[in-house]
């Protein structure tokens, strides 16, 4: 996920860990903060990006 930040060097986001790691605990609803590992005129961007995922599971049914 690109850094929203037009500035910022070699920008972005993370959050697939993230995202697979609720997922894999099947957590119908995850949230977090993400910090920007970019920089912008050779300071650290460290912009923050919130992301709020939700997922819907095959429940089991009989
Ligand atoms: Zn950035």
């Amino acid at each position: 996920m690109p850094c929203s930040y037009s500035s910022c060097d070699n920008g972005g986001y993370d959050v697939t860990q993230e995202i697979l790691r609720g997922l894999a605990s099947r957590t119908p609803r995850f949230e977090g903060e993400c910090a920007c590992r970019g920089s912008c005129g050779g300071e650290c961007c460290s912009r923050v990006l919130r992301y709020v995922a939700t997922a819907t599971y095959r429940s089991p049914e009989a």
